[in-house]
């Protein structure tokens, strides 16, 4: 068989990349090998653990009920697992059957599901799931294989009660106790949901505060928000190792001041993020390079190897699902002869779906000021805003980060509620290097949390205005 693209993995960077190069005429396989395109964002990331928190979210307000007005009979709100997992099961079947049927609207696509591995610069062999191996010739391929959990090497870790990202979604009860390693995004929000449902949870981290890369203060003030939800926080916790215990474990780690610890759980949730998956790619009969940090690119996402290009988790940090498909899409287009725009690190945004939530857009404070920016900070407070006041989660705060001399919006940080619902805002002002004035000047609804933003930026015109006065 000959294409003009193989695209390798059916995930949020492969899927788009595949639909849209197909959709420009060339004549495309996308070779895929799970069960269905999603990749580990439909099936094992994004979504499962989303629909696990809706059900947790909506279980913690109605646990409220009686202070917005309801009365709901004492003792009678359960959780039924089996039933949040089948609804999981459902959304999940029906968003594959969707991408695929989509997929196979576009003539010049085929769809291959088995894995590929490359002979060489133009060649691969694709093994279907069933069915023999074939060679296959190439113009272009597209390498978008993702990301595996990292597994810590410490003594007990192939136990069957440590379980990585991927199992903790298909657990079949709820766990009375669990461990939690890592206080990254994915640990972070695996601990607070299985919190809410009910589980007594501790979550250890060995860095000195929770989501490294995250501005300071909001880390700071979702930590507060973990141990009022009841979650037993450690920082600065080694694992030294994790043994059996009759069907639970104990897990062995040294806290902050080098003390002994154990933390009795019925599962450990191994959260130590994840790495690029270059596993049985051929990439040894190329040029590509990759180290444990990704494989290479140029800025057109490019790899040594010409004609063979990169996108999503399989670059490394970011790792995230829109960042794949941006990749993806403007990849898509420069190959198809279109004017395409790369995405840049620095407008990157990302939602941690904790509780309350948190928003990156841009750069942070830190990062700001690291870049060599006359950093101005301008700040909201939910405790005050009626539409937070209104929801019952007058809780968290924005911070708007901005150039003092261009102007333009740098960064904006939201803890809150419903902070991912202001991100499409946030992340607007900072790709398009929107300046504080015409944000504050922009008519934001009332009552939304997205008076916040233009609040914020009003706040940056004032500290402007008392600054030329002094
Ligand atoms: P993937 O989605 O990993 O897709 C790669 C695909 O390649 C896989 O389907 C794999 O089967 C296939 N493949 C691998 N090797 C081969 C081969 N040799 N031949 C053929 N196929 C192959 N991101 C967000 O933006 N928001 C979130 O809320 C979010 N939550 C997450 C929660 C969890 C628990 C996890 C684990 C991740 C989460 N992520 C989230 C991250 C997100 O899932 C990834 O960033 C995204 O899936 C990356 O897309 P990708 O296309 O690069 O790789």
């Amino acid at each position: 068989m000959k294409v003009d693209f193989l695209v390798i993995g059916g995930g949020p960077g492969g899927t788009p990349a595949a639909m849209a190069l197909a959709s420009a005429g060339r004549r495309v396989l996308l070779v895929e090998k799970g069960a269905g395109l999603g990749g580990t964002c439909l099936f094992e990331g994004c979504i499962p653990s989303k629909i696990l928190r809706e059900s947790a979210r909506r279980l913690q307000d109605i646990r409220r009920a009686q202070e917005f007005g309801l009365q709901i009979p004492a003792g009678e709100i359960g959780v039924d697992w089996g039933a949040i997992m089948k609804r999981k099961a459902a959304i999940l079947r029906g968003r594959a059957e969707g991408a695929l049927q989509r997929a196979r609207q576009i003539p010049t696509l085929s769809v291959q599901f088995g894995s590929a591995a490359l002979l060489g610069p133009r060649r691969a062999r694709i093994t279907p799931r069933d069915g023999t191996p074939e060679d296959v010739e190439f113009g272009s391929a597209i390498i978008t294989t993702g990301s595996v959990p990292n597994l810590l090497p410490v003594t007990g870790v192939d136990l069957p009660q440590v379980l990585t990202s991927e199992q903790v979604l298909e657990i079949d009860h709820l766990p009375k106790r669990l461990a939690v390693i890592g206080a990254g995004p994915i640990g972070v929000e695996m601990a607070q949901i299985l919190a809410a449902f009910g589980t007594r949870v501790t979550l250890l981290e060995a860095g000195p505060r929770i989501l490294a890369p995250v501005d300071e203060e909001i880390a700071l003030a979702l930590e507060d928000h973990i141990r009022r939800q009841g979650i037993a926080l450690e920082l600065g916790a080694r694992i030294a190792a994790i043994v059996r215990d009759g069907d639970e474990v104990r897990m062995q780690y040294r806290d902050a001041a080098g003390t002994q610890r154990e933390a009795q759980a019925e599962f450990v949730l191994e959260a130590t993020g994840r790495r690029p998956n270059v596993d049985g790619l051929g990439l040894e009969h190329t040029a590509v390079r990759h180290d444990r940090h990704g494989v290479k690119v140029d800025a057109k996402l490019e790899t040594d190897e010409p004609g063979i290009y990169a996108v999503g988790d399989v670059l490394g940090h970011p790792m995230f699902a829109h960042w794949a498909t941006a990749q993806a899409l403007a990849l898509a287009a420069h190959l198809a002869g279109r004017a395409a725009r790369f995405p840049a690190p620095a407008v990157n945004t990302a939602v941690i779906f904790s509780i309350p939530v948190v928003g990156i857009a841009g750069l942070t404070e830190t990062e700001a000021r690291s870049a060599g920016h006359a950093v101005g900070v301008a700040r909201y407070d939910y405790r005050a805003d009626a539409r937070a006041q209104v929801s019952g989660h007058a809780e968290g705060f924005l911070k708007l980060v901005y150039d003092q001399s261009s102007r333009a919006v740098l960064g904006v940080h939201v803890l809150a509620d419903d902070a991912a619902s202001l991100l499409g805002e946030g992340a607007l002002a900072v790709g398009a290097g929107i300046a504080v004035e015409t944000l504050a000047a922009a008519i934001h609804p009332h009552p939304t949390l997205s008076e916040s933003i233009g609040t914020a930026a009003r706040e940056a015109l004032a500290a402007r205005a008392s600054s030329a006065r002094r």
